[in-house]
């Protein structure tokens, strides 16, 4: 036990906002250690909820105990606890217990610190599997808890907490219990009597003393879900806040271009979807306010070429406009592209990224700064401070999932208030999509273009794998294009790259040596991934073996076999991207994902992405079997992670939460002075501090 230097004297009440130091047995050692675990103040504390609970609600009695059960036994020491070590390295407590029906023998082996201060007569619950032997009963290693002397109590609930090094379990729950004692009666209640009634919330110091120590598991669950709805409520105000902020910010107003022109020259219309969602664009780049829109479409539903369209209806405005994207591959392709259809049409177009010469980018950055360029396609090398331009007007960002709150607001930051498009293929249940992305209005570019052929897909084992080259075989002799995806080494692209190497390699010496194969994966220069991409994309190579980097975006409608090597490493909305590559063009393509092993989860994910294309369809999926942190990688997302609320899970609360956020984000001044104002300003204050918390990350 640490000597604890108490800031205030024992008696005296805490309040939330108090450091953790002023609980008893908190000084200043252990408040570094709980400091690790976010726990700063004495609200924290009591908001690190259990991971779970041992509930020990039904105690059962020594008479009853059956050899092996695990069970809560409410007894008392009969004697001192006796040692002995019977080896160098082993040392044995033995503490006699009863309780009335019976007499038991508890054993802790190398644990000497259990044994402290033990007396007979102190009365624990003991919380193990009990060993019956030889007529004596025993438990050996069991948690334990000491009961305070004259509190009859059969037992509880206990909560598990996640623990950092030098935190024991019974020492967090001592700390809480401390606090929680020592906590003022109505402290720490900031929502209104009436919102609580609204949605039957409870009050907060009840809630945070029943997450902890519940009566039944019926009850924690009522209290997680007031918890839950504070950080939901406190997320929703933040974003209505920003937006606020954002959306005050006037844009400019920019003609509507009929861009007849870039229409005619496409090989094809558009589909009515994407006349839609052009519209939409076009609209709000028509108004004196920001446009902030995502638009959602599924894989090749041709979101390309309706952000060509609005950056040539800006740039005919008179302003410039920045494409960014995750890759360098997708910064090329997106360039080529871009060169065919816009540069004929009088487009200045420029491309900046990572790997680029101090000469050469310096030389783009001074004409940027001009106004040369109308279009910069480019990476994140688009967002560092010596980038400036001088008449931004548009900003878009493709592949948003891949990119975090904070980066497109650094694009934005270049212009006056640029209008603002986000494309994202990741396709998202709407209540996710308003919390994740509050800020933004949402345009969805629904079913893909015409004459599109399902992609056929295969899910096959290692035997197949002679079928499946004469089957590659006999496509490119159509005259057809393969990509091979190498397996995915978690944490190494180096690995992957490796094991693409080596793939490239026995395709190229055993089994099509007449084939021509390229070799594409990030640990390639700049240079020469562009090369390889350009001929793959030219039809200069049959086959592409790649590593992950061509998972998003890549377009090349005349590769239609996509196979997938060790597929149960995938994730499902990975498989889908993936997929995606193919069946962008008029022929019938084909997807086959070898499975090399891999559990239940994994033989689940891919019967998913065999039995269906709809992107909606597999992301709800995935977000069953992965939740949405790791799909959606909220932390990226640049949002504060929720610690309580479940995104998926909580959709009720959501919009209970959102309701609330509408009035309490508002521009209402009759709220000023009031507890409502009150409110606001707490929420904002705790999201601004978690934002800057995940900025430090
Ligand atoms: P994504 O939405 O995945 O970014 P792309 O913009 O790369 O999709 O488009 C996929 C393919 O569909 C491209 O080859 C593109 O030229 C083509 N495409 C786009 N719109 C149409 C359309 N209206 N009709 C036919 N093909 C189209
Ligand atoms: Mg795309």
């Amino acid at each position: 036990m640490e000597t604890a230097q108490y800031a205030t004297a024992e008696t005296e009440r805490a309040a939330p906002d108090d450091p953790v130091t002023v609980i008893r047995g908190i000084a200043a050692r252990r408040s570094s250690l709980l400091a690790k675990l976010g726990i700063r103040t004495v609200r924290d504390l009591l908001l690190h909820i259990p991971v779970r609970y041992e509930d020990r609600t039904q105690s059962s009695r020594i008479l009853d105990a059956q050899d092996g059960e695990t069970c809560t036994i409410e007894a008392a020491a009969s004697a001192e606890p006796a040692h002995t070590r019977p080896r160098r390295t082993l040392s044995v407590w033995r503490l006699a217990v009863s309780d009335g029906t019976g007499h038991m023998n508890v054993i802790w082996f190398n644990q000497d610190y259990a044994v402290r201060n033990i007396h007979p007569g102190d009365r624990f619950l003991f919380f193990g599997t009990v060993r019956r032997t030889g007529g004596r009963i025993e438990m050996t290693n069991p948690a334990f808890e000491r009961l305070p002397d004259g509190v009859e109590k059969a037992g509880q609930v206990l909560p598990v907490y996640g623990l950092t090094e030098g935190v024991s379990q019974n020492q967090l729950r001592a700390h809480v219990r401390e606090a929680l004692k020592r906590l003022a009666e109505d402290a720490g209640e900031m929502l209104p009597a009436d919102m609580r009634n609204r949605h039957a919330l409870m009050g907060w110091s009840e809630a945070v003393g029943t997450i902890h120590f519940p009566a039944c598991i019926e009850s924690a669950r009522v209290a997680r879900d007031r918890l839950a709805f504070d950080e939901l409520l406190e997320l929703q105000v933040g974003i209505r806040v920003q937006r606020g902020a954002n959306s005050r910010k006037t844009g400019v107003a920019m003609p509507r271009d009929p861009l007849d022109d870039l229409r005619k020259s496409l090989p094809f219309q558009l589909t009515a979807a994407q006349e839609k969602v052009l519209d939409e664009i076009l609209g709000d780049m028509g108004r004196t306010v920001a446009m902030n829109r995502l638009l959602q479409g599924d894989v090749g539903s041709g979101k390309t070429i309706v952000a060509f369209m609005a950056a040539l209806s800006a740039i005919r405005a008179g302003y410039q406009a920045a494409l960014m994207v995750p890759t360098e591959i997708l910064a090329d392709q997106h360039m080529r592209a871009a060169q065919s259809l816009l540069a004929c049409l009088g487009v200045r177009l420029s491309c900046l990224k990572g790997g680029m010469r101090k000469k050469e980018r310096s030389g783009i950055l001074s004409v940027l700064a001009e106004g040369g360029p109308d279009l910069v396609i480019g990476t994140h090398a688009l967002l560092t401070g010596d980038v400036i331009f001088s008449r931004l007007g548009l900003v878009i960002t493709d592949e948003q999932h891949r990119f975090g709150v904070r980066q497109r607001s650094l694009l934005s930051g270049k212009g006056t208030m640029p209008h603002l498009l986000v494309m994202t293929a990741t396709p998202i249940p709407r209540t996710l999509a308003l919390m994740l992305y509050g800020d933004l209005d949402i345009s969805a570019l629904n079913g893909l273009p015409p004459g599109r052929k399902p992609i056929r897909t295969y899910v096959v084992e290692e035997g197949m794998r002679p079928r499946i080259e004469a089957f590659v075989r006999k496509l490119v002799g159509e005259g057809r294009q393969v990509y091979i995806v190498c397996p995915l080494v978690e944490e190494s692209e180096e690995l992957q790259a490796e094991s693409a190497e080596a793939m490239s390699e026995r395709l190229q010496e055993s089994v099509f040596p007449d084939l021509r194969i390229g070799l594409l994966h990030g640990r390639m220069k700049p240079a020469d991934k562009d090369a390889v991409m350009t001929r793959f994309s030219k039809g200069e190579l049959d086959i592409l073996v790649a590593t992950t980097v061509i998972e998003v975006g890549v377009n090349v409608p005349n590769a239609c076999i996509m196979i997938v090597e060790n597929a149960e490493r995938f994730g499902l909305s990975q498989l889908h991207q993936l997929r995606g590559r193919v069946g962008r063009g008029a022929e019938q393509s084909h997807c086959i994902l070898f499975r090399g092993g891999g559990g239940k989860i994994a033989a689940e994910r891919l019967a998913a992405i065999e039995a269906t294309q709809d992107g909606f369809v597999l992301a709800e999926q995935d977000l069953k079997l992965r939740g949405p942190g790791e799909v959606f990688g909220t932390r990226q997302s640049g949002l504060p992670e929720c610690r309580i609320a479940d995104l998926y899970g909580d959709l009720d609360l959501m919009q209970a939460a959102r309701d609330e956020a509408v009035l309490l984000a508002g521009p209402d001044a009759q709220m000023r002075g009031t507890d409502l104002w009150k409110l606001r300003n707490f929420l904002l204050k705790r999201f601004a501090e978690r934002i800057k918390d995940i900025a430090m990350n």
